[in-house]
């Protein structure tokens, strides 16, 4: 499948991985719009939040099952941080393979722009 998100879970495109296992994977954005940038991925691909159903959604609870641990490693669970989905066009998604941004290291504004 041409999916960026697929191709750095199968290693065609490098990644800085900051966690992994069998179902998720945790890598810094190249991008980064805090001091501390983590995407957050289903290692089976799903579209949008909008794909989500009762086949796959034990991947997307198992990423929130495992995002104490990961702001622990980051150091960002003490202060705490923003989770993010963009879902489609009017919510900013560019890469069409569902993700969550964790981001920490700096305050957030609410509600955002
Ligand atoms: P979206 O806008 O779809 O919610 O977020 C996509 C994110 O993926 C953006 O924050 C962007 O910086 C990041 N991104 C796009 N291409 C790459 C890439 O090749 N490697 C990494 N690590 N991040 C990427
Ligand atoms: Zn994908």
């Amino acid at each position: 499948m041409d999916c960026l998100f697929c191709k750095i879970i199968n290693g065609e495109i490098p990644s800085t991985k900051v966690y992994e296992d069998d179902m998720i994977l945790a890598f810094r954005d190249i991008d980064p719009q805090a001091p501390e940038h983590v995407i957050i991925i289903p290692k089976n691909h799903i579209s949008s939040a909008n794909e989500i159903n009762t086949e796959n959604s034990k991947y997307i609870s198992h990423i929130f099952e495992k995002i104490p641990y990961i702001a622990a490693m980051l150091n960002i669970d003490e202060h705490g941080y923003r989770i993010v989905n963009n879902c489609g066009k009017n919510g900013g998604q560019t890469v069409p393979h569902m993700h969550f941004h964790l981001m920490g290291g700096r305050g957030f504004a609410w509600p955002a722009g």
